[in-house]
Formats: C-alpha cells, structure tokens, sequence
C-alpha cells in the first residue's frame, strides 16, 4: 500500500491497517504520518582540502551531490518511501565514475573492481547486502533485492552474481566500471609502496539516510572498497551494523571511513543503540524489554553528539571517516574526523546543502 493510497482511506479502513501493521512489528515504534521528510547523503570522507583541489573540480563535486540530493528529495517531498529516495541518490553516484561505487571504483590488488553494498529498513531492519560484486551495474539495486527476496540478507561474490542474473538485474562489463585515475592509483600504490590512504586522499564511497513523510527510516551505501584489498577483504558499508542501519526507534547511518575500524567499533548499529537508549525509556522498561515506545525526542544536538562520541572511537583506534544520520525527530547530521567528506543534505524544514570542506 503507497502512501498516497493509505491517505486516501476513511479513517476506519487507515486505522485497522495501522492496527495490523503495528501487530505484524509488534516491538517497533509506530512511525506515525508527520509530512516531515530529510535526506542526508555522502560521497567520502578523506584529505579534501581546498588547496589540491581546482575550483573547477570542486563544482564538478558540488554539482554531482546536488543532483543526487534533488533526486532523493523529490522522492520524498513527493511522499515516496524513504527506501526509493535512498536508492534513487545511490544509483546516481554508482554511475558518477567521481566517486568509489560502481563505475569509478577503486582497483583491488589484482586489477579488478568489486563492488559492495547494502540497504536497511528502519520499519522491520530488514535488510540486504552483497560483496565482492564485479558485473552488476548498481549494487545498491542488488542489495534492495536480496533484502526483497528476504531469505538471505548478505550474499557474496559468484553467489550474488548468479542470484543478480535470476533477478534480471541490469550487467556491466569490466570496462564500464574501470577507470584510468583508479588504475594510476593501484599502480602508484604498488611503485612507492604506500597505502591505500595515501593514494586515495579519500575514501569515496557514497550513501544516503533518509526519514520519509510516514516517519520511517531507510539507509544505504555503496562502495568499491579500498585501492589495493587483497584476499576478498570485505569493508564496512556491506556489514549490516558497521557502515549501514536503519531502526525506526532511532536513526539510519551511512558511513564512510577506513572500514577496518568501523567494523571493530560497529558504528552505524552503535549509534543507533546509543540514541535508542538516551531516549526517555525508563530503566524499567529496558529490563522488561519495551523499549523507547513512541516517545523517541532525539534532537539534532543530541544525534549530533552521540555520532560525534562513537566516531571518537574510531580514532582512538586509529581509523578515520565519517557518516550521515537522520533520525525520526528530522535531525540530519553528518559527523567526520577527516579534512573533509563529500556531502549534502535536505529537509521539509528548507534546509539544502551540500559542502565539501571541513570548515564549510
Ligand atoms: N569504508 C569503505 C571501505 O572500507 C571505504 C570508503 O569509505 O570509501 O571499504
């Protein structure tokens, strides 16, 4: 049922499927109607300073996220679901050879590109991802179906090419997602045997969280990895609860960084958590386990410094990057301790941005 339809019900019919629904997710908060939308998205987090970019690429980046933030937002303005605006921002970067997802992604070791990705629903955590993906165009798309398909959550490589095939989903060959700055980069990496963070400047992978006007919650990210993983090295944005999740009761996260880090801290799930416990439920209620009910007052000041802390951690460790966070009150934050991270965001309230510098 869209949401359009469910607008167009009488009262009576609305209310037994809001009844259903809230027995089918008997332990979810109700997300309730509030025609309040935001989107948050990102294209990587790295040493973006103003001095080694031009101006003339700096617009080129400026105006690719903006055109991918008006797609997510007409979706949403328009009362489409927060999982279509999630997808329709993602398919846009995936095939904007700028940025390390789908076309343009970085080079494993060996040469080639595989691709990673997933998607989460803030209304049930469901929830899909594939790794290690070489000829499917959009992954975010692969990602969506297998969370669709519903009996697996995280396929990987011939697997999830073979369930790509049975689900038609379109194909691409090495050469769509192979570029030359990606080759010179793993070349350059293995000639003065420096790392990935060196050749990269930045890590490049992009996503998008977003709270749609029936107050659920959706995230998703896509990525080629790091220039030079070996060994089937899978990152974070693929591993539900390090740099993808979405829960109605609290936030949706999408991250980007040096994904070894973000899976030891499990960040996206851990600040979710942290923001689903700093609201009003009552020590009480978490031990019987009726958590937050529908009283969930997360403020932006609040998302802001929860996400903050737990990337805190993530240096501490000794990793860097960033991540988006919408949260059902409509706070979009982003969070970075990088130089910079390739953003932008938009909300019901006006708001409309996208920056690329630390200082912006
Ligand atoms: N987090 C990604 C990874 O480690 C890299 C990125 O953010 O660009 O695979």
């Amino acid at each position: 049922m869209t949401h359009k339809a469910l607008r167009s019900l009488s009262p009576l019919p609305a209310a037994l499927l809001a009844l259903a629904a809230a027995l089918s997710f008997p332990n979810q908060a109700f997300a309730q109607e509030t025609g309040r939308w935001s989107l948050a998205i990102h294209g990587g987090a790295g040493t973006l300073t103003r001095d080694a970019m031009t101006p003339e690429r700096e617009a080129e980046y400026e105006a690719a996220l903006q055109a991918a933030l008006d797609a997510g937002a007409a979706v949403l303005r328009d009362g489409g679901a927060a999982m279509d605006a999630v997808e329709a921002v993602i398919v846009r970067l995936e095939d904007d050879p700028k940025f390390n997802a789908g076309r343009g992604a970085v080079f494993t070791w060996d040469g080639r590109n595989e691709l990673d990705a997933a998607v989460m629903d803030g209304r049930d955590r469901s929830a899909g991802a594939v790794t290690g993906v070489t000829s499917v165009k959009n992954p975010i798309r692969l990602a969506r179906e297998v969370m669709a398909d519903g009996r697996h959550v995280f396929l990987s490589g011939a697997g999830a090419e073979e369930f790509a095939r049975d689900h038609a989903l379109e194909t691409a060959g090495p050469e769509w997602f192979a570029t030359e700055a990606r080759r010179e980069a793993l070349e350059r990496m293995k000639a003065e045997q420096v790392s990935a963070l060196d050749v990269d400047r930045k890590f490049g992978t992009v996503g998008a969280v977003a709270l749609d006007q029936n107050g659920n919650l959706a995230a998703g990210t896509s990525t080629g990895g790091m220039t030079g993983k070996r060994w089937g090295r899978i990152g974070d944005a693929p591993v539900i609860g390090a740099g993808t999740y979405a829960d109605n009761r609290s936030c949706a996260v999408s991250a980007t960084g040096w994904g070894e880090y973000f899976i030891r801290v499990g960040v996206a799930q851990e600040i979710c958590t942290r923001l689903r416990l700093s609201s009003e439920t009552s020590l009480e209620d978490l031990a019987e386990g009726n958590e937050a009910g529908g009283d969930v007052q997360l403020t932006d000041a609040l998302v802001q410094r929860v996400s903050d802390a737990v990337l805190d951690e993530v240096a501490d460790l000794g990793g860097d990057g960033g991540v988006i966070v919408v949260a059902p009150s409509g706070a979009a934050i982003y969070s970075f301790n990088t130089a910079g991270m390739y953003r932008g965001r938009a909300t019901s309230e006006g708001m409309n941005e996208v920056a690329i510098f630390g200082e912006e």
